[in-house]
């Protein structure tokens, strides 16, 4: 018997999500439309879908493009559309108009998303609810004070931080130390909320300088609500996080399970559909704070699968196509360990300044526990018309030490000739002392001198000589592996060079 299930839905993104969105569409006999910039035109997430579209628009102005990707979805005959993260995610917009074109919306309910996109309406809502926020105010768009703004600040205290409450990514925030830089900020992140679009109101709230960023992934029906545990993401760089893992082991159960039940409180109180993320910041004295609601899929989503063995993917696509949960709290338990490293295209040692290049070799990691989002391939442009994030690693463990050794061997394993990356700034992180101890706070990577260390530590911060010498050795080794098949020199051969070639590497 056929299981009833949508025919076929469109992907409003690109790259790595894309294409984990087309795996569980395959698995679950969904077909799949894929759009592409011109830029994309050769990734292999285009040519995995079963239809694939082209759009007008360069780079990733094209994914904005709202009327045009609705035109598409419309034409190709599309019974839904999933966002993915980024771009038109979190769009309260561009739902109403897939909605109202006749077309299942993959994720929760636009009003929803209105609601909790805002920041200062979100702390509105949680002094409803009383779920605690961090110490702050907000300051309306129509008038906006900046002396009144700055008495706030005053009477909280430096370290203050001062935000667009639209803003996201880490972008239209500024930290502000002392009185007399306060205007300067301000104005700073007005202007950059203007410039991206995002103009909200303003939040001036407390700065926690020794927090973690500790969130909760949840998942509603509007009727039922139910969590998947916590994600640990404090470590960051730019206020963005580049190393997520699950569980926490270093808060308390006690503060663990104050945020499951937030989070739920939370998502009962908007009647929240689909996936979400209730993102907290976790003081060092283990009082936590409501920090925002993400109505969407995260980039970290597979720490969850991988502790949880639920495809949060299917998930979605099935609450959207039957309007309800699949299963209960009762039935959400998770085993062992993950942790995800973010391969972003950039320079640590230089501002963490994005990188770009075309991909001369490449050779990704595999392994029983280990799991690689990625569409990259040999002679593939690294550009910079889009996020710097080209792949993530994550890997499983029984406890957060295998966990750790396999993310070690993995990193060592992924090799991307052609562009800096911070490979080797992630493995300087993941066997640093603090990474190891759980002494990290989103705070860390904020310091110039820790991140000087970091990269200095680093096995394998490649010069451009260097760089030249991999492209060589691996060059090399294809070739005396292509020769190795064909049976004209012996694999042990293959073996002592490749050896050899990996000495290279990490020298
Ligand atoms: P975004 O929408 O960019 O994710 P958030 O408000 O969620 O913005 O904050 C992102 C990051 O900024 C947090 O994970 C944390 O590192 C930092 N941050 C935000 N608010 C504070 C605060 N009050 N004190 C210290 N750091 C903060």
């Amino acid at each position: 018997m056929a299981i009833r299930q949508f025919n076929k839905i469109l992907i409003s993104n690109r790259s790595e999500i894309a294409l984990r969105i087309q795996a569980t569409c395959k698995s679950l006999g969904i077909k799949t439309v894929a759009i592409y910039a011109p830029e994309d035109a050769q990734a292999s997430y285009v040519y995995k879908a079963d239809e694939s579209y082209a759009l007008s628009l360069r780079g990733f102005q094209a994914y904005l493009n709202q009327e045009e990707i609705l035109s598409i979805a419309c034409n190709a005959g599309v019974d839904a559309i999933h966002p993915g993260y980024g771009f038109l995610s979190e769009s309260s917009s561009f739902a109403k108009k897939v909605l109202a074109a006749g077309i299942v919306w993959i994720g929760p309910m636009p009003d929803t998303m209105v609601l909790i996109g805002d920041k200062a309406q979100a702390r509105a809502l949680m002094r409803m609810i009383n779920v605690p926020i961090n110490q702050g105010a907000e300051f309306k768009a129509v008038a906006f004070d900046l002396n009144a703004a700055k008495d706030c600040a005053q009477a909280l205290g430096y370290p203050v931080i001062i935000k667009d409450s639209l803003g996201g990514g880490g972008k239209a925030m500024r930290r502000v130390d002392h009185d007399i830089d306060f205007d300067t900020a301000w104005h700073a992140v007005l202007s950059e909320g203007k410039r991206l679009g995002f103009s909200g109101n303003i939040i001036v709230e407390k700065y926690l300088p020794n927090a973690r960023h500790i969130e909760i992934q949840i998942a509603g029906d509007g009727k039922n609500f139910i969590h998947f545990f916590e994600r640990e993401c404090s470590v960051q760089r730019k206020h963005q996080k580049i190393v997520e893992e699950a569980p926490c082991s270093f808060v308390s159960q006690e503060t663990l399970d104050g945020m499951y039940a937030a989070a739920i409180t939370i998502a009962q109180a908007v009647s929240y559909v689909n996936i979400g993320t209730v993102e907290f910041l976790v003081a060092a004295t283990g009082e936590f704070y409501f920090l925002e609601v993400n109505a969407r899929l995260q980039v970290e989503h597979s720490v969850t699968e991988l502790t949880t063995g639920v495809d949060l993917i299917a998930l979605q696509i099935h609450v959207a196509f039957n309007e309800k949960l699949p299963m209960t709290q009762q039935e959400v338990y998770r085993r062992g360990h993950a942790i995800e490293c973010r391969i972003y295209a950039e320079n640590p040692a230089n501002n963490f300044m994005p990188s770009v290049g075309t991909v001369q070799y490449l050779q990704v990691p595999r392994g029983p526990f280990v799991r690689v989002d990625h569409d990259l391939r040999h002679g593939g442009e690294i550009t910079p018309f889009f996020d710097a994030m080209i792949a993530k690693i994550t890997v499983q463990g029984a406890t957060r030490a295998h966990a750790l050794a396999n993310m070690l061997a993995a990193l060592n394993d992924f090799i991307l000739a052609g562009c800096t990356t911070n490979i080797s700034f992630l493995r300087a992180i993941i066997t640093s002392d603090v990474f190891i101890q759980g002494d990290i706070s989103t705070h860390w990577l904020l310091r110039s001198d820790v991140v000087a260390k970091l990269c200095a530590g680093d096995l394998a911060a490649p010069t451009i000589d260097q760089e030249e010498l991999i492209i060589v050795a691996a060059a090399l080794h294809e070739a005396l592996a292509a020769r190795a098949m064909m049976g004209v020199v012996g694999h042990k051969e293959l073996h002592g060079v490749s050896k050899k070639w990996k000495q290279v590497l990490w020298k």
